[in-house]
């Protein structure tokens, strides 16, 4: 594995315990004593059940709710109010802050009822930008909005235009969770169709929505919880923050009927529960962290750029795996070539020291040569000159008449007869 300084880490098996495999435990204690931030935003039409669903989610009081008669107060245009509640639960600490969007589809004009909303989701990322700026980071306030309960009338033909405009401008900044409100009032199969609609809807727009994914830790069991809960995208919920009577005589948290009693807590009557489990048993730290290292990212570098920063090499690299690529291969051609040229310059000492070699032998060869041409010469000298001297002889000395020769025995000059 290669990190951004270009340092590399190998696998060790660790012969004994160390320690560090505690470190949940610890993170578990420090998140127990800091507490978690949390902040949900609820948009939807006046009246769809959003602050009746927001209490029936947390247990508690957490939104004043208003009587189905009531009418909804006269407003201009979409108000944001936010409101916030410190739940405890097992010993720890929530800090919940809910921003309502009351307003939004109000009007007769709702054709720009999602600017002031995308506005004010930006002013909170531009909030955090300005903390984390600062010299002293000590104490940032994170106010940034980590997911979306989208309210979709339960009308049953499919989204309406104000639904998808909302969605299509606020899919890159938020995580958009669609609930279909008030799902009591149509009949099982119609919500079933209605689903069906919706999701055709938004994937046709390119509406990018957020969906419980499962990673390589999770085992089967949450793997198959998961899948069963991003099947149930969107989730046609029902609110109560009544308990109601059963034909059983048990009370439970419900809407009654002249025909019967619909359970919120009953996964065969809505999919209160699902979205439940997800939004605060399972994904509340992914929908964190998909705010903080998706979303907020993209966003932060958006209008860093736009305000004309450079963008920081070794930071953009690790976000930009293409860029990534070609730097590696231009380092790998550039350490070939190396290579190249090293094995060239190996090759051409040895060429040389061959022919220094074959140079060398060359010349003692030549040189031996002489000597022994040289020793030639001298022994046909002297050759030249005893025969010389023998020729010189035989004048003096009688002439051989006779050679006898005896095999294995030297030759035998014979005296002369006369
Ligand atoms: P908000 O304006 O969207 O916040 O809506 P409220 O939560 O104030 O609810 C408006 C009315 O709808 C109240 O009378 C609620 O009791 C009622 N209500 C809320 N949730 C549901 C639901 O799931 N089904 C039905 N049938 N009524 C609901």
């Amino acid at each position: 594995m290669r990190s951004a300084q270009g340092t590399s880490a190998t696998k060790k098996k660790m012969n004994g315990y160390v320690g560090f495999s505690n470190f949940p435990n610890q993170e578990h204690r420090r998140s127990i004593k800091r507490g978690f931030n949390f902040t949900l935003m609820v948009v939807g039409e006046s009246g769809l059940g959003k602050s009746t669903l927001i209490n029936t989610l947390f247990e508690s009081k957490v939104y004043p709710t208003k009587d189905a008669e009531e009418a909804p107060a006269q407003r201009t245009g979409v108000e944001i109010t936010s409101v916030s509640a410190d739940i405890q639960e097992n010993g720890v600490r929530l800090r919940l802050s809910v921003v309502d969007t009351p307003g939004f589809g109000d009007s007769i004009n709702n054709e720009e009822s999602w600017r002031p909303i995308l506005e004010n989701i930006e002013s909170r990322f531009d909030a955090y930008l300005a903390q984390e700026n600062r010299v002293n980071r000590s104490k940032i306030v994170d106010n940034r909005v980590n997911a979306v309960l989208y309210f979709i009338r339960p009308s049953g033909h499919g989204l309406r235009a104000i639904d998808i405009e909302f969605m299509k401008h606020l899919h890159t900044r938020v995580n958009l969770i669609p609930v279909i409100a008030r799902s009591d009032t149509l009949a099982g199969r119609e919500v079933e169709t209605f689903k069906a609609r919706i999701m055709a809807d938004i994937n046709y727009h390119g509406i990018q929505i957020f969906k419980p994914v499962s990673d390589q830790f999770d085992d089967p069991e949450t793997v198959a919880d998961n899948k069963a809960i991003a099947g149930k995208v969107p989730f046609a919920v029902v609110g109560s923050e009544k308990l109601v009577e059963r034909d059983d005589g048990t009370k439970v948290r419900g809407r009654r009927y002249p025909w019967g009693v619909i359970e919120v807590e009953n996964e065969a009557h809505n999919d209160f529960v699902s979205l439940r489990q997800m939004l605060l048993r399972t994904h509340m730290e992914e929908l964190r962290d998909a705010t903080d290292v998706g979303l907020y990212e993209a966003y932060r570098t958006q209008k860093l750029l736009a305000l004309g920063h450079v963008q920081d090499n070794a930071v953009f690299r690790e976000f930009n795996p293409r860029q990534m690529l070609e730097e590696e291969e231009r380092l790998h051609g550039a350490k070939m070539t190396k290579l190249e040229a090293e094995m060239a310059a190996v090759f051409r000492q040895k060429v040389q020291e061959k022919e220094g070699k074959l140079k060398q032998s060359e010349e003692e060869l030549h040189s031996r040569h002489q000597q022994m041409k040289a020793v030639l010469e001298k022994q046909r000298a002297e050759l030249e000159d005893k025969r010389a001297r023998v020729g010189a002889g035989q004048a003096m000395n009688p002439p051989i008449d006779a050679v006898v020769a005896h095999p294995g025995e030297p030759i035998q000059r014979m005296p002369s007869k006369d």
